[in-house]
């Protein structure tokens, strides 16, 4: 057991690396992180403040989750079998009772969950986002966090919540583990003069936005009933859609759509689990997003939709959606679906990360691979194994940032 959570020089030794190269290859070898960052991958014989020596260890880059709102880990199993509009109802009744000790307990148990997952950097979207960002730098854990923003006559924040997202910025936006940027809850909640000011908010500080769009087809319905337009072509025509947006969800898209996302860079999150606990009927056209290269990643969504943090879970999810909904099998790869979770994600996070691969972050996964779930352990079924046969709980140990954050049962002090 090293010292958790302060920076060393780790070795891993002898382990099945899946680099996610751009060859994507998976090599026997050992990887050394310094610092914050991966720097030899290789056979490599020098001394480590700590040494990972197990058999069958297999190597990946941390998973990222692109959508979660996780000071509500704390209700999970609260709000089962019920639409999102009932599960709405329940929650904004709920969250009006909820206090920042609420929030940082809930805060604690997802990204505790996460780590345990293999999870090493998520997007939140949830007011008091101060306090999931004092929780995760305390676990160690890489967050991206949105201050969600409705309407003033709506929220249950205090203030104003476009000025309270614009605070937080500016309080988190130097931070090593922390971005701070903004989160406009949905087009049913947000009107257009709050949607731009949010986007202005997220162009005057450089960062990024996400929101939920077209998550079940009443949302799609009553907003062209009230405007005229799908929410996609109406964010398009207000001047919203940018390569700094997170699109979540976007179960109901026409192919017209999908290109006004593609040209304006959208970036979209999909939460499969998610939608299919809500019964939102439809999935995302995730053939066609690919198609069209809109970059897609995944989410879990929150611990009452879901009811997990755990990628390993939404990647078979994603995998298995979209085979049945189109009667074949060949639709989506298990290295595609891997790719979403790593490599797609890092890039549409402006990470260097998602990789295996030298002078990259280190925020690296180790899964036990002796585990009877994992068997037969072979170079050519590690990728098929890790998206459709293993769990979150098969990870050994989860690094972020060069420091160990999860080791065996052990996270850092809280
Ligand atoms: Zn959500």
């Amino acid at each position: 057991m090293g010292v958790m959570g302060v920076p060393m020089s780790v070795l891993i030794k002898d382990a099945w690396v899946v680099t996610q190269n751009t060859r994507r290859e998976i090599i026997k070898a050992d990887v050394y992180i310094e610092d914050n960052l991966i720097t030899e991958i290789g056979k490599i014989n020098v001394e480590a403040d700590y040494v990972f020596k197990e058999k069958n260890m297999i190597v990946i880059p941390g998973l990222i989750n692109t959508h979660t709102h996780i000071p509500m880990t704390d209700l999970r199993g609260l709000a089962d079998d019920v639409d999102l509009e009932k599960f709405l109802e329940k929650m904004w009744k709920l969250e009006g009772q909820r206090s920042r000790d609420d929030f940082r307990i809930g805060a604690e148990m997802g990204i505790k969950e996460m780590l345990r997952t293999g999870t090493t950097t998520f997007v939140d979207m949830y007011s008091d986002e101060d306090v999931v960002a004092e929780v995760a730098k305390k676990m160690g854990m890489r967050a991206f966090l949105g201050w969600a923003v409705v309407d003033e006559d709506i929220t249950t924040q205090e203030g104003n919540p476009l000025s309270n997202a614009e605070k937080f910025i500016t309080a988190y936006q130097n931070e090593d583990l922390i971005t701070p940027l903004i989160a406009p809850h949905g087009v049913y909640t947000c009107s257009e003069e709050t949607l731009l000011k949010a986007k202005e908010i997220a162009e005057r500080y450089d960062t990024l936005m996400t929101m939920h769009v077209s998550e079940t087809r009443k949302e799609v319905y009553e907003h062209r009933r009230k405007t005229g337009k799908r929410p996609v072509e109406f964010l398009n025509d207000i001047g919203f859609l940018s390569f700094r947006l997170i699109a979540v969800h976007l179960v109901w898209l026409t192919l017209n759509e999908i290109r006004m996302l593609a040209k304006n860079g959208v970036k979209v999150s999909h939460n499969p689990t998610s939608n299919m606990k809500l019964g939102n009927g439809g999935s995302m056209p995730l053939p066609e997003l690919v198609k069209e290269n809109v970059p897609v990643t995944l989410g879990t969504d929150s611990a009452v939709t879901n009811n997990n943090l755990d990628m390993f879970e939404v990647m078979k999810f994603a995998a298995l959606l979209h085979k049945n909904e189109r009667w074949d099998a060949s639709i989506t790869t298990a290295q595609q679906i891997f790719d979403m979770a790593t490599v797609v994600a890092a890039d549409a996070l402006g990470l260097k990360a998602g990789r295996i691969v030298e002078n990259h972050l280190a925020d690296v996964v180790i899964v036990n691979g002796a585990e009877p779930n994992a068997q037969p352990l072979r170079k050519d079924t590690i990728i098929s194994n890790l998206v459709y046969s293993l769990n979150g709980l098969n990870v050994m140990a989860t690094i972020v940032n060069g420091r160990i954050v999860y080791d065996m049962g052990n996270y850092p002090e809280t």
